[in-house]
């Protein structure tokens, strides 16, 4: 016999009035057991609890009123309008239109009618009106709600009502604290939070005289408490994430030093504090027989490349490969001849592999793989099927907010032997800020370059309105009469190569034909990766005065001598992004600057942000600036968020809470690690349906 299903994990259809159809058009939502709809929560509510009298109506109200009908208009002028006047003890009236009813509806309601209407109230042609109110027909003596009505989510199909009814019933099945509460009473009591039974009663029934205000910023306590649990949850999660990572062994990479040695010799320049720091506690993680995973954060050009090397450089010197992966071609390509110059005068061989690599040469880079490549650099082929590798023991992921945590844990099964799996590094030019990184980066340590390269000036940034274009290709002709480099950075929304290298052919054509003299290149995605790069060469060798670009030269793109940039329809675009951008600029010693050319009219927001990067140079401010002005998803990029699933918590409005969250994930390992199973059970299965719905 199978054991009794507990009541959280009770199918929908054990809930009277729900049918197999009913459950279906639940399961769009998620919902498919009891739990599910316990942790539905509303997205509002309305006061219904109480009837305001047409006289105290004021624009802009959400009220409950009742009046008995007193004329009624059905007119044709543009479209079908019902108009009913109400009126009520109050002796004022209010205004009823519907654009969309049936006859069946007009005809309820005659001179007489009493109707009971709840909406928005506002400013119409012949004073105070509604529009499309919700209405019932009531007698005088009809009650009224007791508690604020709770307004789901739904799906096409299920009213609110209707849901808020299956809800209801669901909740009569809440068990009792004992059974329902996970965090231990101690905890609860350190960090005052009311008990889940209680907290779900309440934001499914907040009593009538419960602040609106507070429960619609998410602040109330009982709404803190769900969220509380719910960041926990998604700490231990990856907390345990990371455990099953330490479970695993990886070979210890001590090396003699010699080839790092060497390395750091042919450099034309010494490490910064910064980078000699990071790199040691990467030297320190990779010696040990446990899986390193490490985030290295560090601003743009703070020298992250140089921490890549001397860590690809202690695998090879212990015998063993390093793969090193980045988002894009060009920034992949960039690395590789940066690693070629490197490593060639080392006696190391380097090998390239990425998608567009084809036929005879692919062979010959996967023959290499599996047999004599020290470090192998490329693009997400590196995970592809058919890629093999000799020893894998270490590898690199620059810029990781671009990968999700599926695609790093892809490529480490790519070194995995038995029970041996490779060390990981993954690089960020992205900031991530501290609270963030506490969550969504629970399961890696963080390693911070805080400091830039001697000699960098900083970069002036400007905002310029388009209308003004004319002045700013002035600027650019006196720029490079000065022998100076400039960038021009088209950027459209669509995320579509074709469009984008459209945008930039016609941005390319009309600085031709406003610069003649000038040389002018274009980049774009479209480009053959053989063209794209003898673009970038020719820039870099200083052949090409201006670079028409798209934004593929966002990340690692490092030619020094290009001191101005401008990016066109910066207002679109996100503040880390911007700020990455800029980076292209200011990594030589001339004063550099960055214009940021926008659209009339700007709104507030993006005024703002434009604001923020003319104030700062500071990466970590930015990407605080940015969660501030656009929350988690856009920080860290659509696919990571995939991933952080929340329903109930915010990361920027909650964030208050994260370190308690942390202290209590602590002890929750520590002392009640079975209480942590179930609760990431609780919500993390709820949030990977969730995420399906
Ligand atoms: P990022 O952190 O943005 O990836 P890079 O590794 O591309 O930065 O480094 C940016 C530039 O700074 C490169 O040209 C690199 O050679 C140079 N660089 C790195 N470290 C130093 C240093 N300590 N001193 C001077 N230049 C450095
Ligand atoms: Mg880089």
């Amino acid at each position: 016999m199978r054991e009794s299903v507990v009541p959280s994990a009770a199918a929908l259809t054990t809930l009277a009035g729900v049918g197999p159809a009913l459950a279906k058009t639940l399961e769009r939502l998620g919902l498919r057991t009891l739990q599910d709809l316990w942790f539905h929560l509303p997205l509002r509510y309305e006061d219904r609890t109480r009837i305001t009298a047409i006289r105290d109506l004021r624009p802009g109200d959400t009220a409950q009123v009742e009046g008995c009908v007193e004329a009624i208009d059905k007119g044709f002028r543009y479209r079908p309008q019902l108009r009913v006047a109400i009126g009520d003890a109050s002796r004022a009236t209010l205004l009823l239109r519907f654009f969309h009813f049936n006859s069946a509806q007009a005809n309820q309601i005659v001179v007489g009618t009493h109707l009971r209407c709840y909406g928005e109230v506002r400013h119409g042609a012949q004073g105070l009106e509604m529009v499309h109110p919700q209405y019932r027909r009531v007698t005088e003596s009809a009650t009224v709600e007791e508690r604020l009505t709770p307004v789901y989510p739904v799906t096409e199909g299920l009213s609110t009502a209707r849901l808020a009814g299956v809800i209801e019933r669901a909740l009569q099945r809440l068990p009792p604290d004992a059974e329902l509460e996970l965090i231990p009473t101690e905890l609860r009591k350190a960090h005052k939070l009311t008990s889940l039974r209680a907290a779900l009663e309440y934001v499914h029934r907040p009593p009538p005289d419960a602040d609106l205000a507070t429960l619609a910023l998410g602040a109330h306590p009982a709404q803190q408490r769900l969220a509380f649990e719910e960041l926990l949850a998604q700490h231990l999660s990856l907390k345990r994430l990371r455990q099953r990572v330490r479970e695993h062994a990886a070979p210890a990479l001590h090396g003699d030093g010699g080839l790092r040695r060497r390395f750091l010799a042919s450099l034309p320049f010494a490490p910064t504090h910064a980078q000699t720091r990071v790199a040691a506690e990467v030297a320190r993680d990779l010696g040990k027989p446990v899986p390193m995973l490490r985030l290295v954060q560090g601003d743009v050009g703070s020298g992250k490349t140089v921490v890549a090397a001397l860590a690809a450089l202690a695998a090879v010197e212990s015998g063993a490969q390093a793969a090193l992966m980045a988002p894009t071609e060009l920034l992949a390509e960039q690395h590789f001849r940066n690693f070629l110059r490197w490593m060639q005068p080392l006696g190391i061989e380097v090998v390239w592999l990425a998608g567009k690599l084809k036929g005879r040469a692919r062979s010959k880079a996967l023959a290499q793989i599996v047999t004599s490549a020290q470090i192998v650099i490329g693009t997400h082929a590196l995970m592809q099927e058919g890629v093999a590798f000799r020893d894998l023991a270490l590898v690199i992921i620059d810029e990781q907010h671009r990968f999700g945590v599926h695609q790093r844990l892809a490529l480490r099964e790519k070194g995995r032997a038995g029970d041996r799996v490779p060390h990981q590094l993954v690089l960020t030019a992205t900031p991530i800020p501290r609270t963030l990184a506490m969550t969504a980066y629970a399961d890696l340590d963080v390693s911070v370059i805080d400091e830039l390269p001697p000699g960098r000036t900083p970069v002036t940034t400007v905002a310029i309105a388009n209308s003004r274009r004319k002045q700013v290709i002035e600027r650019i002709r006196a720029a490079c009469a000065g022998g100076r480099q400039v960038y021009w950075v088209c950027t459209i929304i669509e995320e579509s190569d074709l469009l984008q290298a459209q945008a930039a052919q016609a941005v390319h054509a009309e600085l031709t034909a406003a610069l003649p003299g000038l040389a002018i290149g274009l980049v774009h995605g479209r480009l053959k990766p053989a063209q794209k790069q003898a673009v970038m060469d020719a820039f870099a060798a200083g052949k090409i005065a201006l670079l028409v670009a798209t934004t593929v030269i966002e990340v690692g793109v490092d030619v020094p001598n290009a001191s101005l940039m401008i990016v066109e329809n910066a207002e679109r675009l996100g503040l880390a992004q911007l700020h990455q951008l800029r980076g292209r600029v200011g990594r030589g010693s001339v004063e550099s600057s960055c214009v940021l050319l926008y659209q009339t009219p700007l709104s507030a927001m993006a005024r703002q942000r434009l604001d923020v990067l003319r104030a700062t140079n500071d990466g970590f401010r930015i990407a605080e600036k940015d969660l501030e002005l656009r929350g988690p998803g856009e920080v860290l990029g659509t696919r990571q968020t995939g991933q952080m699933t929340l329903r109930i918590a915010d990361l920027v409005r909650d964030a208050a809470l994260l370190p308690w969250v942390q202290r209590a994930g602590e002890a929750f390992l520590r002392q009640y690690p079975e209480r942590a199973d179930k609760l990431i059970e609780r919500w993390i299965g709820m949030a990977t349906r969730y995420a399906g719905a």
